[in-house]
């Protein structure tokens, strides 16, 4: 009999330096994963990039616009700008298309997400927590199923094996104990143990 394995995918925002242990984490666990950047930030003190730029290496880049505004309050071509520039600055850095986006704030309009269209991104990540994620209705508002620090995380991780896709996001900053990086470790590794789940990269479900 085949087996459909319920597909997880996670991303994590805004470029971090607890990017390095968590992807320590992911690579010891086998766990694929998206990182939504600022291209302007990771110039700043505390960001993962300056100091060690192939902390992503094995996982996806994607575009969290350049300077993190909020594109929606801003002009057309305001937007634009951020949101190519951005992509471009982190294409050049990679060596690697960038196809992903996620919206800064969560917060868009019908502009904003045909503007990421017409820059070349296959979908775009809100910040809206859903039951069922996948197939989004909109590719340019896919909304996750949770945040990675929900009190009923499992609850709707069991739920969404009707859907087949499990989607949940976070910030690395946000796990700011050993109590917490060890919670985290084995939040990861239960779904790596899961025989009916099987991480996958976000761009491969569309
Ligand atoms: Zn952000």
């Amino acid at each position: 009999m085949k087996q459909t394995k319920m597909r997880v995918v996670q991303c994590w925002d805004d470029g971090h330096e607890n990017d390095i242990p968590l992807c320590d984490v992911l690579r010891r666990h086998g766990a694929k994963a998206s990182f939504n950047l600022n291209a302007s930030n990771m110039e700043q003190p505390g960001k993962a990039l300056p100091k060690k730029p192939d902390v992503f290496d094995g996982f996806t880049v994607a575009n969290h616009s350049l300077t993190h505004p909020h594109l929606e309050q801003m002009t057309i071509e305001a937007a634009r700008a951020d949101i190519i520039d951005g992509r471009k600055r982190l294409q050049d850095r990679f060596g690697t298309p960038v196809l992903g986006f996620a919206y800064p704030f969560g917060t868009y309009s019908p502009a904003v997400m045909e503007l990421l269209r017409e820059a070349g991104h296959v979908y775009a990540r809100t910040t809206v927590n859903v039951e069922q994620c996948f197939p989004p209705q909109d590719a340019m508002a896919f909304h996750p199923n949770c945040h990675f620090l929900a009190p009923d995380f499992w609850e709707r991780y069991e739920r969404a094996r009707a859907c087949g896709v499990f989607y949940f996001w976070g910030h690395s900053y946000e796990i700011r104990t050993p109590e917490m990086w060890e919670a985290f470790d084995a939040q990861i590794a239960r779904i790596t143990a899961d025989p009916a789940a099987e991480w996958v990269e976000l761009l491969d479900l569309f």
